[in-house]
């Protein structure tokens, strides 16, 4: 088993075991589609509470249909909007690591500032530069790093947005901004929290494209092994609960510190708080699977990476729920990988009439049952497996 990616550690200790799993960002084009599986397995490091992967599946596999734009996403874009206001101004030099399709970089060019992203998607980045944001196809790190210094200039800020967990070495992207960030520059840095991950029992953002679980006390380890600070750190609703760090050369620790510390007493760095995060997921599939168990036809909305997750690891096939709906038209006509139910139209669940459908993205429950109305008046069900299962049915109409 290979040592904790930030501090090297070899005392690891069982966070989950979520058994054989297929890529499931990968749709299938047929039922019957090759479809291998790699175990998915989490370990955490009992110095440093760094959460992470027993072993990877092979980049090559993985990347093959990357096709998330994140300009596709109303609340990214929001979110990258927001963050431009708040912390570049004209004549900064900003520098976007992950950049995507120029999403947020093309707010910062608006606010008057020079940009440069890097994204290693061939695709994606060509698309950024046809909109007007310049970016470097490339993977960073302290290489990339020096020769941007070089050529563009030290950045006084970059962002780093939902990066961490999805590399295999953290601390290339550490070297990375010390290499390149000014002297009085900040990074700012977004990564999911495993604590919330955790008390959320959000098992189902577990996926192979995520290395990395990382907690405070694992992300303030990294920076400091670069000569780096966490000068500030927020909570924020992204991604089912993330940290929004301010990553700098100097600054007053007393906010990570005291998160640091709050980690340590809800146990992250001990065995115990995992044994009972996984007893949770336990309870959760076997009281959902006795909720469906109820109903003759099911059916499932959203075939996103984390519903893909929950069907695989909660044994859900096609026996047991018949199709799965998704407003996309990329993904309907195609098939999950593992369960290999088809995706359909979402109108199918009004003209079925399915006796229940499971809600896989159930952190944007209220936006899908307003969407689905039609379905739940028609006397439909919607049933949303965590962090606790629980059975919506359409509100009751009051007398006039
Ligand atoms: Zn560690």
């Amino acid at each position: 088993m290979r040592a904790c990616r930030v501090c090297g550690g070899v005392s690891l200790g069982p966070v989950i075991d979520l058994g054989p799993m297929p890529l499931v960002n990968n749709l299938l084009d047929a039922p019957g589609d090759r479809c291998p599986t790699w175990p998915l397995k989490v370990v955490f490091c009992r110095s440093c509470a760094l959460a992470q992967l027993t072993e990877s599946a092979p980049a090559d596999e993985m990347f093959r249909d990357y096709r998330y734009f994140s300009s596709q996403s109303r609340t990214m874009v929001e979110h990258a909007r927001q963050l431009v206001h708040r912390f570049v101004a004209p004549r900064h030099r900003v520098v976007e690591i992950a950049s995507n399709d120029g999403y947020l970089l093309a707010h910062a060019i608006e606010r008057g500032a020079t940009v440069l992203g890097i994204d290693p998607a061939v695709n994606i980045a060509k698309h950024a530069v046809k909109r007007g944001v310049p970016t470097r196809c490339d993977y960073f790190g302290p290489a990339t790093a020096e020769s941007i210094r070089d050529e563009f200039g030290r950045a006084d800020v970059m962002f780093a947005n939902n990066v961490l967990a999805h590399v295999d070495e953290p601390h290339e992207i550490a070297a990375g901004i010390a290499a390149l960030l000014a002297d009085d520059g900040v990074a700012h840095v977004e990564v999911p929290s495993l604590r919330r991950l955790v008390e959320g029992c959000a098992f189902d953002t577990i996926y192979h494209e995520h290395h990395s679980y990382f907690s405070a006390i694992a992300l303030r380890a990294l920076f400091a092994e670069h000569g780096l600070v966490i000068a500030d750190v927020e909570e924020i609703p992204i991604h089912g609960g993330s940290l929004h760090l301010h990553v700098a050369r100097g600054g007053d620790e007393t906010a990570i510190d005291r998160m640091c510390d709050a980690e340590r007493e809800a146990g992250l760095d001990r065995d115990a708080c995992y044994l009972d995060f996984t007893d949770r997921v336990h309870a959760a599939r076997d009281e959902l699977l006795r909720t469906l168990g109820g109903f003759d036809t099911v059916a499932a909305y959203g075939a996103a990476a984390k519903g893909i997750v929950l069907l695989n690891a909660f044994g859900l096939d096609r026996k047991r729920i018949g199709w799965i709906a998704d407003v996309s038209p990329h993904k309907q006509g195609r098939f999950v990988p593992g369960t290999r139910q088809e995706v359909v139209a979402p109108e199918r669940l009004a003209t079925e009439m399915p006796d229940a459908c499971l809600l896989l993205p159930w952190n944007l429950r209220e936006e899908i049952v307003e969407r689905q109305g039609a379905y739940l008046q028609r006397g439909g069900r919607f049933v949303v497996p965590l962090p606790e299962v629980e059975t919506v049915v359409a509100a009751a109409v009051p007398a006039v």
